[in-house]
């Protein structure tokens, strides 16, 4: 449907480099990344709205550049709603049909039936300062729809606003792709956000794109220390890997089933970690102090220093009631860990 080939951009102290990627008919891809990092730039690629870049980019398989403006059937929604004051909510959501000269009853029966979409049925005639962040966001949606784009450009729509309105939105946002089944591509910071809604997520790094998969299949297998700590990631040691799967961090040591060698990075997913009250003096048993605990996303978390490296647990379940400085034993399954070369 949408394919990028060897996309470049240049901004005077920053390069948006070698962007492949492809996206389904249909699917709902997010690209995750920190501030800064070229989501919008990238974003605004695809929309036209920034034409002087390297590469090429296909829709159905013509380049974009070579569709005229008329044609293109692409949305794009920013993180302000930039609805227009003077007009109301319905004539905001018509403009487009109108622009295109879509008779008058008609446009304002699509907006009508656009706004019970978002859930804002009846709200045509109401003027856009009396509506709250979260409405107008779904004003903004419902202009981006009405022109029944095959493309859906999103950048950081839900961002501006607070918590439980951002979740409720979200719910919007996936409800409608489960109906209409809309190509769309999310720009976000949240990894939660790309976790819930996306179908498969990209992850920007300066400029690059470090991963592109299933959020499922890039935690099972993150490439880089990057990529697994955006992705959530708490622990992962820098150290180096010996001759015979060792893996040394100053203090730190584990052994492993890797055959690398040299400097790398070692993740210790939750799954790998047991605590148990001190000390069965188990082999292979580690001691780690109670440096910090914490209830966080409903999880029981408890940070640990083990061997001078500091590593989070988390559980769903209060396991001991341990306070800050106490001991306790830290298995560490060798079998769960995970390399990471850069
Ligand atoms: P993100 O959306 O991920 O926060 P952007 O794509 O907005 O990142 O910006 C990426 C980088 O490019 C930033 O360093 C930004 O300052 C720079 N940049 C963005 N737009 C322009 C522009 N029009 N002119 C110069 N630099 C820009
Ligand atoms: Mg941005």
């Amino acid at each position: 449907m949408l394919e990028l080939q060897n996309i470049s951009k240049k901004y005077e102290g920053f390069l948006l480099e070698g962007i492949n990627l492809q996206v389904a008919t249909g699917e709902f891809l997010a690209l995750l990344g920190p501030s800064g990092c070229g989501k919008s730039t990238l974003l605004k690629i695809m929309a036209g709205l920034i034409t002087d870049f390297q590469g090429e980019l296909l829709i159905k398989k013509r380049k974009l550049r070579e569709i005229p403006v008329k044609e293109r059937r692409i949305s794009m929604v920013f993180q302000e709603a930039l609805l227009f004051p003077h007009l109301n909510v319905a004539e905001n959501v018509a403009f487009g049909l109108k622009m295109q000269g879509v008779a008058k009853k008609l446009r304002m029966q699509k907006a009508a039936d656009y706004l019970e979409l978002l859930e804002l049925p009846g709200y045509g005639a109401r003027a856009v300062d009396t509506l709250s962040g979260g409405q107008k966001q779904r004003v903004a949606l419902a202009r981006a729809l009405v022109m029944e784009p095959e493309i859906l450009l999103l950048d950081e729509p839900l961002s501006a606003l607070d918590f439980n309105l951002r979740q409720n939105l979200q719910g919007v946002l996936k409800k409608l792709h489960r109906q209409k089944k809309l190509t769309t591509i999310f720009v976000t910071h949240d990894r939660e956000e790309a976790f819930y809604l996306a179908d498969r997520i990209g992850i920007l790094e300066a400029g690059r794109l470090k991963q592109l998969g299933t959020a499922a299949a890039m935690l099972a297998q993150p490439q880089s220390a990057f990529v697994a700590s955006f992705l959530g990631e708490r622990n992962i040691l820098a150290g180096d890997f010996l001759a015979g799967g060792l893996f040394r961090s100053r203090e730190f040591s584990l052994p492993t089933s890797f055959t690398k060698t040299g400097a790398g990075y070692l993740l210790i997913p939750n799954q790998a970690i047991s605590i148990t009250q001190k000390a069965k003096n188990s082999a292979g048993e580690k001691t780690g102090e109670i440096v910090d605990h914490y209830i966080r996303n409903g999880l029981y978390h408890w940070e640990l220093l083990v061997e001078g490296e500091r590593l989070t647990y988390r559980n769903s379940q209060l396991l001991g009631d341990w306070g800050l400085g106490e001991q306790v034993g830290v298995q560490l399954d060798p079998h769960q860990v995970l390399y990471l070369a850069e």
